[in-house]
């Protein structure tokens, strides 16, 4: 296009106004309106009056906007400046109003690309800009609204969780409060209890069955003391808030009170055991013993603040057992005296202690320890077995043991003869389990007896040989006064011979007495029917007997090896003891039987019986039952004795079976062959 073709600049503008899109020009850098169309006066809300004004003026509302200032760049850079949904505000019917533009300022240049003018078109978007801003605010409202929503869901869930906190946070607390009433409570009961806890201690000690007191301070002031405290010191309440030594002064120059400021010192308790204290009771100093503690007593804080003191009063136990102490003193003394020993023998444990004496009895030194085996091995042994025995029986039984055996002491080899008796006595659950007693030296006493015992044998020995000549004279004038037919004669010299064996059945009892206490009695066995033995002097005593029936049964013979003689002489005794002892005309019934691997012999008379209390005792020496029927019965008691005798010898045993006035069975056993 060449420059004759191109439009004016009016002619330009006439086109431009005609367009619909808002057009103005403005040129220099006041921005002056050259031209601008309908539509932009429109925007502006001004008429054609404004067109060669500069643009302030033809807009003053413009100023303070960002609009002349970007015209200017516009103008100055020649860069074009667009922009849309820009908001400028103008006064439009008289209203100063905010309306919405897309825009461009543009820079029209000539040939040399100078910027001579400056093209500004708009697009009143008011309308699209609010439109869409109101659905741009509805949008964001709803999505408020269901933010809204959510964070109402939300609030309501942190709602429900928060009442639900609150209530356990009500629940907590109601609980606090009633935790704290109850720890309240409890404070105050325990501070009851406390009150009431010190009330029953000052109450415990005052009301204690034993002396109790609280001392304070060094100096020992006393501060609580119990009624039995008092009682014991023979004062009265009076004492209270003394010192010690002021309220009792005669312990001044007694250990006690250094004793109590010792522990108070030190803090370590003491002791006293079986003190003696003197005390002065109606005004007289007394003498009692006592056992006591002083402890020392603390405070809260753990400080020693003064002493307890417990004390019992043992005055009656200890002189109980000085008196005790005494009486033992002076038995033993006795014992000494008496030269009796005494041992003391535990059961179970089989502990053995002797006294002294006993030591010395056995021949062992009063300082050396003695055992029970000790003791044992100082008996011969002829009589251990049989001391033993007894010894074992007495514990087994519980019966008394009484006991005379010789000892050898043991470093003195001297033979002694001891009598023992010995008891069982319970322990404290009424086991029978102390064995103990007493040895009496009965040397002397043995010699005597057997002294008496040579004598006898010596006596009897001697009387035996005139008897015997006697025996034999009264044989010869016998046969003589046979032959002449001297009737007379003849009966008093039977008279003679029974009154004759008579004496030397005795006199053979008093020898084999004798023999048997030295010793001397010996055993000669031969093997013998003993029913046949049994028959023989059943024979014999019908001889001299005829005033009981004597009647024998026996089941099958037996035989034995034994002394003949001596078993015997066993029979001879039995059948004559059952004759003495029971009436004229009455029934003896003899039997001989094996029971049990044994020979029986039994002897049943129709008798006057032994009592229960006499068994034990008829077959000891010497003894006799005293009745009035056998003081008329003429015996030394020595009949049984050597009957005993010679069946233990023989491993037998013998004893008697008795109902009272119904007669006596008297039996005896005897190992067979
Ligand atoms: P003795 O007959 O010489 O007195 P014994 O030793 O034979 O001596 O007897 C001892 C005691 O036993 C007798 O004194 C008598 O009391 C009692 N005795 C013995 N045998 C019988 C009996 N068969 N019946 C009743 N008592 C008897």
């Amino acid at each position: 296009m060449n420059s004759s073709s191109r439009f004016s600049s009016d002619e330009l503008l006439e086109i431009l106004s005609l367009s619909h899109n808002a057009t103005a020009i403005h040129s220099t850098m006041a921005l002056t309106v050259q031209t601008a169309n309908d539509a932009m006066l429109a925007i502006w809300g001004k008429d054609r009056s404004v067109i060669g004004l500069p643009l302030e003026e033809a807009l003053p509302e413009l100023k303070g906007q960002p609009f002349i200032g970007m015209m200017q760049a516009v103008l100055n850079t020649g860069i074009t400046h667009e922009d849309v949904n820009t908001p400028a505000d103008l006064v439009v019917n008289g209203k100063l109003q905010t309306f919405y533009f897309d825009f461009s300022y543009r820079a029209i240049k000539n040939a040399q690309g100078e910027t001579y003018c400056l093209l500004h078109t708009a697009t009143d978007v008011t309308d699209r800009y609010l439109k869409h801003q109101a659905l741009l605010s509805a949008q964001k409202t709803e999505a408020a609204l269901a933010r809204e929503q959510s964070l109402n869901e939300e609030l309501a869930t942190t709602i429900e969780e928060l009442s639900a906190t609150n209530k356990e946070l009500k629940d907590t607390q109601q609980k606090l409060e009633q935790l704290n009433t109850e720890l309240e409570d409890r404070v105050a009961r325990r501070t009851m209890a406390l009150s009431k806890s010190e009330a029953n201690f000052r109450n415990m000690i005052l009301q204690a069955p034993v002396a109790i007191g609280l001392f304070k301070g060094y100096d020992m002031v006393l501060d609580m003391i119990n009624d039995k405290f008092l009682q014991l010191w023979g004062r009265d309440k009076s004492v209270l808030g003394k010192r010690l030594e002021d309220a009792l002064p005669e312990l001044r120059d007694q250990p006690f009170i250094k004793i109590m400021q010792g522990v108070y010192a030190t803090d370590v308790p003491y002791f006293g055991n079986e003190a003696k204290v003197m005390l002065e009771r109606n005004g007289r100093m007394e003498e009692g013993f006592y056992n006591f503690i002083n402890h020392p007593f603390k405070d809260a804080e753990g400080n020693t603040t003064g002493i307890i003191v417990v004390a019992t009063d043992v005055t009656e136990q200890v002189q109980a057992r000085k008196e005790l102490e005494k009486a033992e003193e002076k038995t033993r003394f006795a014992l000494e005296a008496a030269n009796v020993g005494t041992w003391f023998l535990d059961v179970e444990t089989r502990e053995f202690v002797v006294s002294a004496r006993l030591k010395e009895q056995f021949g062992y030194y009063a300082d050396e320890e003695v055992t029970y085996e000790m003791a044992a091995a100082a008996i011969p042994d002829e009589y251990k077995e049989k001391v033993m025995k007894a010894v074992e029986k007495a514990i087994t039984t519980g019966r008394d043991y009484v006991m005379e055996h010789p000892v050898i002491g043991h470093h003195d080899q001297k033979k002694r003869w001891v009598r023992a008796y010995g008891k069982l006595y319970p322990d404290d659950s009424g086991k029978l389990s102390h064995f103990s007693g007493l040895i009496i030296d009965i040397t002397e006493q043995k010699q005597d007896e057997m002294r008496k015992n040579d004598f006898i044998g010596m006596v009897s020995h001697e009387l035996k040989t005139p008897l015997t000549s006697l025996s034999a004279y009264a044989q010869m004038l016998y046969n003589k006064a046979r032959n002449n037919d001297d009737g007379f004669t003849l009966g008093a010299l039977e008279k003679v011979n029974t009154q004759v064996k008579k004496m030397s059945t005795m006199i053979n009892g008093f020898l084999n007495v004798s023999r048997l206490e030295s010793g001397r009695i010996f055993l000669n066995k031969h093997d013998f029917a003993l029913d046949e033995l049994v028959a023989e002097m059943i024979d014999d005593a019908r001889l001299t007997i005829a005033s009981h029936n004597i009647n024998f049964t026996h089941s099958e013979p037996l035989m034995l090896n034994a002394d003949r003689d001596k078993i015997g002489s066993v029979i001879s005794n039995l059948l004559s003891n059952a004759v003495k002892y029971s009436p004229r005309g009455k029934n003896i019934q003899v039997e001989c039987r094996l029971i049990n691997n044994m020979a029986q012999i039994s002897v049943k008379d129709e008798g006057m019986g032994v009592k229960p209390q006499d068994i034990e005792k008829i077959f000891d020496r010497y003894y006799r039952v005293e009745s009035s029927h056998t003081q008329t019965v003429s015996g030394f008691g020595i009949g049984l004795y050597l009957c005993a005798e010679i069946v233990h010898r023989h491993d037998g045993k013998i004893g008697v079976e008795s109902q009272k006035a119904e007669g006596s069975t008297f039996y005896f056993t005897l190992p067979v062959n």
